[in-house]
Order: C-alpha cells, then structure tokens, then sequence
C-alpha cells in the first residue's frame, strides 16, 4: 500500500483540471494520469485503439466505459502508482467508472476527490478561445497568443484549435459532463471524499485552495476513518 497522495480531479471542461492536477502530482511526487492525454498520445500514434478513441473524441462523446476502465487498470498497475500513488485527471467521468475505480482501489484507497469549480459561462470563453501546440500540447487563448504567427512561444510547433474544441462539440461535452460527471460530486460526497474548490481566478491561488482542502479532507478522514465504504 503507497503511502503519497491517491486522488482524482473533476471539473467541467475549460475548468483548468488538467493544469492543477499536473501541479498537484509534481507537488506529491507521483504520477498524473490523464485519460484525455493517453487517448490523444494513442491517436497520434495511429494505433488501433487510438484511432477508434479519436472517432469518439472528435465529436465531443465519452469513449465507451469498458475501453476507458481497460486503460485506466492497465496504468493504475504500474509500479510508480502503486508505490507512490496518483493523480487522476479525466476519470472517472461516469458512474460506472466510478464504481469500477472503487473495485480496483478497494476501500480506503482514495485520499480524495477534487471538484475544481468554475461557472459555465466562464469556461465556455476558455474553451472556445483555447488554442494548443500541436507538438508540445502548451495552451494559449485567442486573448493571449503566443508571440509570433501562432507558433509556439516554447518549441515553435504549430498552434491550432482542438477539434473538441469547436462549437458543436464543446456544447456536447458540456452536456455530458451535466448529464454523466456532475451526479459523481454526489457520489464521492457521500464517500466523504469530495473537496469542493473555487476554480476562479489566479492559478497559483486555485493550486492553494486545492491542497489546503486536501490536507482538510486527509485529516478528516484520518480521524472518522469510517466515512469511506
Ligand atoms: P476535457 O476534460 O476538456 O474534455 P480531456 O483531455 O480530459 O478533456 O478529454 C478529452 C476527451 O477524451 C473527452 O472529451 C472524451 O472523448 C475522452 N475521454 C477522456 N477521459 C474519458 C473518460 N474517463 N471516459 C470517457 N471518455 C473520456
């Protein structure tokens, strides 16, 4: 059984999950596992799987939950996460991968889960205006560009818009982190395991609040072991 930190992010898309749980897993020292990045790295890689992925990615729909847990299951048996622990970022985005996670962990084997909050109409700027770096995946917003011609400030790659990034899929992905995601705050609430986060404003103040509302939650839970099933 590790002994570092073993959590997971939520958030609406745009919410800056991703940002903060790379933070978090540099902070801790352990891995930061992100479906969405396994799926696109699969993609680019034009591998089978990646390819069936990409089709489901492209148009702002969950790749099937049973594809997704084999992914997640296959990592999470790694060495660095078992030893150290982890940071979850895109999973689990629906019940069944929540329960699924809940097997594989067993009881106790979640610290927490962290919701990063942000209004919708916020992030729908952030995500229609967000460009990325094809080759390094850096993102910049229409309001701040990189420096020369939409190339990369950091490698020079080329900076174009995600293809789940354009309207029709943003609005679905937007339904259905509402529809499938959002009834997960209730269910890791009732694990008490949910750590709420004001994702608005300064990165480095929302990255304080989140570790803040970590050790509050380990602490709790270290004291009212019982709270998780
Ligand atoms: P975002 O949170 O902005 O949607 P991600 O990089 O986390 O971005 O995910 C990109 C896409 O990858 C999702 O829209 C979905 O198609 C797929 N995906 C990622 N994680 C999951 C998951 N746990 N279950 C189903 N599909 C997923």
């Amino acid at each position: 059984m590790s002994s570092g930190v073993r959590l997971l992010v939520l958030g609406k898309q745009g919410a800056g999950k991703g940002t903060q749980a790379v933070r978090i897993a540099r902070h801790n020292g352990v891995p930061h596992i992100s479906t969405g990045d396994m799926f696109r790295a699969a993609a680019s890689a034009r591998t089978p799987f990646g390819l069936k992925a990409k089709e489901f990615m492209k148009r702002g729909e969950l790749v099937p939950d049973d594809i997704v847990i084999g992914v997640v299951a296959e990592r999470l048996a790694k060495d660095d996460a078992v030893n150290d622990g982890f940071v979850l970022d895109g999973f689990p985005r629906t019940r069944v991968q929540a329960e699924e996670l809940q097997r594989l962990l067993g009881p106790g084997g979640l610290d927490a889960a962290v919701d990063i909050d942000v209004p919708t109409e916020i992030v729908l700027h952030r995500i229609s205006g967000r460009r990325v770096c094809r080759t390094c995946g850096a993102t910049y917003h229409v309001d701040k560009p990189p420096k020369v011609d939409w190339l990369c400030d950091r490698d020079g790659g080329s900076v174009v818009q995600r293809d789940d990034d354009k309207p029709e899929a943003i609005e679905r992905r937007l339904e259905l982190y509402e529809q499938e995601t959002g009834p997960l705050l209730e269910f890791y609430e009732a694990l008490g395991l949910l750590v709420t986060v004001d994702g608005v404003g300064d990165l480095e103040d929302v990255f304080g609040r989140v570790l803040d509302g970590v050790e509050t939650v380990r602490q709790l839970r270290r004291s009212a072991p019982q709270a998780q099933r």
